[in-house]
């Protein structure tokens, strides 16, 4: 045979097909979408003795015959019309069956539908170790002679019986069965299959222990008071232990550019190496604790089958608007970054729904956002702390009413369609599987670093040249300050005072704020600020602060640090005093505040709304499977945000 054995995993959801994949492949794996679809292909490598095998994971189905996007992508790869990326579109020449042991007779639907196929097929009964723990016997000479092929018992939880499954998945041939070509013929069929197959032991110990927490989870009260804890215990990890890590990420990329700027010769490579590389690669890499966490935690919790309770419970208060219990982690996580909480979409299985989620979620008040209402609602209620807390809740509020409007509008026009009921099977409480979980992260993981090291690093250099060009020169009154300075210290050294450098140092300071505000002005980004700031108008803005939107398209906290070069000539924000300047500093002319009341209404309201992140329309376009639904999301979060803040700044006085 030339070329890998080429294998396809079909089966039910929850029979183990992810965790046989990850046991038979590991590491060796790549995963991309199938091309025009929304859907994660995974495609996996091993040996089996010398021969390459390559193995695609399809999508979970319950029949082959269903018309939803997971069941035409599993008949379109079984009919050779679609492949993962980079792989030829021809049918598999092995189809792998996974089957649940503990659950055969409703899993045989689909295997009747794959051995229609004619194409060599292997059933592999898996969770064999649980059908074994819960004294079920299972006839496997019958059920192979009734089936027509090769049925493997197995475990991928404990890697029982993957060497008899690589052996059959090299022998496999066509089934000699061939079962009946009407859906009603087939579920005749399955009865015919199991008959006197399988004894079961009557007794349910564990059933008892299942059903008395399952009551627990799914009540309405409890149950619910049960998820709330467990959401909170989810969202505190993804905030407190990720924090570490991106310290020290940030730390380390800090010291990066540093060892850059006392290294390299001054000049426009070293200012790309270090603030258009490497401070942009550091700020987004920064949330790969977050993203990572979350996978492992999700995965984690997935795994005990406690999510499938949780996402049953919160499932009838996400109803109206039009999605369903699986938004809910999603749109939690947001709240720590958009990144993750889109990336998680990939959980909830309605094709429609998860593109929702995935335009919602970016309206979650985000780590990134912290900074700007800081400096808002401090500028706007200095005075009390308990106005300035009251403000920011506020702020997290009108994040999430904006995103659960957004979510209707979406579900009745772009996204009508069926709202697919939480049909969930609910599968068996299990010990969680760390290996599950480590695969997983590791691979969400990888798919985030090749989007940071990709489409975001351009994103960032783009923006720094934005920022960095065209050069001007620094404004006469910067250098006559400089000489007055420099004259200063002369002075001083004639002398045999000690020095007082404060003076010089405080002009040398006015002339560094005077040389950032010139070159800001005059760059690119500038000049974008200043030509647009009519557009800005409406909402109160000057081209400061227009600027400052422009420059913070990137990412929403860069905002603050933009001010404050514009206001103090350096970046360092976190102290109150600097603050306090921004808060006061007043327009080019001198004639009003920049921060006046009704635009810092506006502002603030514009920052809880607008889509104010380019890494997040990078990983929406990647995760919704095309460009479309980042501008979507772009233009309706943007302009919702430019209304809204166009009317507060009307109510609050500013227009008047
Ligand atoms: P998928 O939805 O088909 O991809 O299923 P998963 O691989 O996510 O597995 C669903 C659950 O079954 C997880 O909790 C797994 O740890 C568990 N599982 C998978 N295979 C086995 C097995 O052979 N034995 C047992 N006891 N549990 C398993």
């Amino acid at each position: 045979m030339s070329g890998p054995l080429r294998v396809a995993l079909l089966g039910n959801p929850n029979t183990g097909k992810t965790t046989l994949f990850n046991r038979l492949c590991g590491l060796r794996h790549k995963t991309s979408n199938f091309p025009g679809t929304t859907q994660e292909a995974r495609v996996g490598f091993l040996k089996i003795g010398d021969h390459p095998v390559e193995i695609v994971d399809l999508p979970g189905i319950y029949s082959l015959e269903l018309e939803q996007s997971e069941s035409e992508i599993c008949r379109r790869v079984l009919a050779g019309d679609l492949a993962p990326p980079g792989h030829a579109a021809a049918a598999p020449d092995v189809l792998c069956v996974v089957v649940d042991a503990c659950s055969l007779h409703r899993n045989l639907l689909l295997v009747g539908e794959a051995l229609r196929r004619r194409l060599p097929v292997v059933v592999v009964l898996n969770m064999s170790d649980l059908a074994h723990k819960r004294g079920l016997k299972i006839d496997y000479a019958a059920l192979r002679e009734r089936l027509g092929c090769e049925v493997i018992p197995a475990s991928a939880r404990k890697g029982d019986g993957l060497g008899q499954l690589a052996l059959a998945l090299q022998s496999a041939r066509v089934p000699n069965v061939t079962p009946p070509g009407t859906q009603d013929g087939l579920e005749t069929w399955t009865d015919g299959v199991v008959a006197g197959l399988v004894q079961a032991d009557p007794a349910g110990r564990r059933v008892d222990i299942t059903d008395s927490l399952d009551r627990a989870f799914t009540h309405p009260v409890v149950g619910l008071a049960c998820f709330a804890f467990v959401m909170v215990g989810l969202f505190w990890s993804i905030f407190s232990l990720a924090k570490l890590p991106m310290d020290l990420i940030s730390t380390l990329f800090g010291s990066l550019g540093d060892l850059v700027t006392g290294s390299m010769p001054e000049g426009v490579l070293r200012e790309f190496v270090a603030n258009g590389v490497l401070a942009g690669v550091g700020s987004t890499l920064v949330f790969l604790p977050q993203i990572c966490l979350l996978f492992f935690l999700i995965s984690l919790l997935e795994d005990t089958g406690y999510l499938a309770r949780g996402a049953f419970v919160i499932n009838r208060w996400l109803r109206p608007f039009g999605l369903s219990g699986h938004a809910f982690v999603p749109l939690l996580s947001s709240h720590a970054c958009a990144l993750p909480g889109i990336m998680a979409c990939r959980g909830i299985p309605d094709r429609r729904e998860r593109l929702a989620a995935i335009l919602i979620a970016p309206f979650m008040s985000c780590s990134a956002r912290i900074p700007v209402y800081v400096l808002l609602t401090g500028i706007l209620f200095r005075e009390s702390a308990f106005k300035q807390a009251l403000a920011f809740v506020g702020c997290y509020a009108l994040g999430i009413v904006a995103a659960l409007v957004s979510a209707i509008v979406a579900r009745r026009t772009l996204l009508r369609g069926p709202q697919r009921p939480m049909a969930m099977e609910l599968p068996g409480y299990k010990r969680p599987s760390f290996r599950t979980a480590f695969l997983t992260t590791y691979d969400r993981g990888m798919v985030f670093l090749k989007n940071a090291g990709t489409n975001i690093l351009a994103i960032c250099i783009v923006l720094w040249w934005l920022q960095a060009f065209p050069r001007s020169e620094p404004p006469a009154q910067a250098l006559e300050l400089r000489a007055q300075a420099s004259a200063m210290v002369e002075n001083q050294a004639g002398t045999s005072q000690t020095p007082v450098p404060s003076a010089a140092e405080d002009l040398i300071q006015q002339a560094e704020r005077l040389e950032h505000t010139s070159a800001l002005r005059d760059s690119f980004a500038g000049r974008i600020g200043r030509t647009i700031q009519p557009v800005f108008a409406p909402l109160g803005y000057d081209w400061q602060l227009t600027v400052g939107v422009v420059t913070s398209f990137a990412a929403r906290e860069v905002f603050v640090s933009t001010m404050a070069v514009m206001v103090t000539g350096s970046e360092e924000h976190e102290d109150e005093g600097v603050l306090a300047r921004i808060g006061a500093a007043t327009r080019d002319d001198g004639t009003t505040l920049i921060f006046t009341r009704p635009t810092s209404w506006s502002l603030l309201v514009y920052y809880v709304l607008a889509m104010q992140c380019l890494p997040t329309l990078a990983v929406t376009a990647r995760e919704a499977g095309g460009v479309k639904w980042a501008i979507i999301q772009l233009g309706w979060m943007s302009g919702m945000a430019y209304l809204a803040g166009t009317i507060v700044y009307f109510i609050a006085g500013g227009a008047a």
